[in-house]
């Protein structure tokens, strides 16, 4: 029997991790063992019997494992990854978080999209499976069809990103925020509309408004800022963009140039974005509709109808489910040969907790 630990499993991307696994029952017959940072010792949750947390700072502890699962973090990954790669630990590791994902012995993980790449990369011996960006993994189960046929010239994208993307700790202060706000409107039953915005104007720009976690108010606004700088102007979301969508698809050596805009939003899970793509050649809508909406068993292709939008192409409508539906999509007027559309998709599933739990089900099968 196949020993599997978990760390990071409180976090976001964990906890949505042993959801799935609850759902679909992955782990029977599997040894598993819960790791933390902070609360070794204590009972780990249902899915492990309850037994004692491990030590994640352990690597004695951690080498133990034939395969590793982490959604603890980029800077957990930096500090242990290399102890236990140098101890001579031989085990799969599997990772949500980013450090890894550009690295030359690693294979980043999207298996609708990429299999023959995670395939030729189990032949090859490569131990690092990491799961991609959350908008880029997204963007690519939206837009599979039209990739695969070839006919991306490029694409901007830009998102509009959930509070949870950023983690429980955001997420908990981004209700923070609309308590407050909502006190601040309950406070004045009676106001009007522009009495209201005044207040509520007026909390946003409070110091004492919670903002710790975000540095600015999300509710009731937005923050056109996610990660930290790159050169030339990007943000590292944006950079994501380009670099790992051509290293999924395997086009590192002749990469689809991808770039936009990314915004954290209030809405508390799922990651949208519009796209404009340029295509390589002249493509009917009907036959570009065709290949989006085979693609893959969970790309939904919506009619570009007032009612279908609103009723299945939001987060409050796609939050907590697998399916990433695509709409709006059109001929664009700026140029020929380009498509608007926009997806919405739920990134703690597609974009982080699923890639994940369908490579621990491949490794499995394997080893
Ligand atoms: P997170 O919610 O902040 O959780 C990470 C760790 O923080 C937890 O495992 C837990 O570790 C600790 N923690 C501290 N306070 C907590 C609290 N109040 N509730 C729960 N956990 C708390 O991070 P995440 O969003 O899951 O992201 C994990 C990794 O996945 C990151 O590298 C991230 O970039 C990547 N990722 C995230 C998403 C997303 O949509 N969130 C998508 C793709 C990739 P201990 O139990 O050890 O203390």
């Amino acid at each position: 029997m196949k020993t599997v630990g978990i760390i990071g499993w409180r976090g976001m991307v964990g906890s949505v991790l042993l959801e799935r696994f609850r759902q679909e029952n992955d782990l029977e017959g599997v040894d598993v063992h819960f790791f933390s940072t902070s609360q070794a010792g204590q009972p780990g949750p249902d899915l492990g019997g309850g037994a004692p947390l491990l030590d994640a700072n352990s690597a004695d502890q951690l080498a133990q494992m034939d395969i590793l699962i982490s959604c603890q973090g980029g800077d957990y990954t930096k500090e242990i990854h290399p102890q236990l790669r140098a101890s001579g630990w031989e085990g799969a590791w599997i990772d949500a978080a980013s450090s890894l994902r550009m690295m030359p012995d690693s294979c980043v993980i999207l298996d609708p999209v990429n299999r023959p790449l995670i395939d030729q990369a189990l032949q090859d011996g490569i131990r690092d499976f990491i799961g991609g960006n959350c908008t880029v993994s997204l963007m690519l189960m939206a837009l599979q069809g039209l990739f695969d046929a070839g006919y991306v010239q490029w694409v901007s994208s830009s998102t509009y990103q959930s509070a949870s993307g950023a983690g429980a700790r955001n997420m908990i202060e981004l209700c923070k925020q609309f308590q407050d706000l909502g006190n601040a409107a309950a406070a004045q039953p009676a106001a009007t509309a522009l009495e209201l915005d005044r207040s509520l104007q007026q909390r946003l720009q409070d110091p004492s408004f919670p903002q710790e976690a975000f540095g600015a108010p999300l509710a009731a606004s937005l923050i056109p800022w996610i990660d930290r700088a790159m050169p030339g102007g990007q943000t590292r979301e944006e950079w994501k963009g380009m670099a790992e969508c051509n290293r999924i698809i395997g086009r590192e050596e002749n990469p689809v140039p991808v770039d936009g805009t990314c915004v954290r939003v209030g809405s508390m899970r799922c990651h949208a974005q519009a796209f404009t793509i340029k295509l390589t050649r002249n493509v009917l809508l009907d036959e570009a509709e065709a290949l989006i909406r085979d693609a893959n068993d969970w790309v939904e292709l919506i009619p570009n109808e007032k009612e279908d939008t609103l009723q299945r192409l939001s987060p409050a409508a796609v939050s907590g489910g697998l399916t990433v539906p695509i709409g709006r999509l059109r001929s664009s007027l700026l140029e020929p040969n380009m498509l608007h559309a926009f997806s919405v998709g739920d990134q703690l599933l597609w974009g982080a907790a699923e890639p994940l739990r369908r490579m621990l089900l491949i490794l499995l099968e394997r080893i």
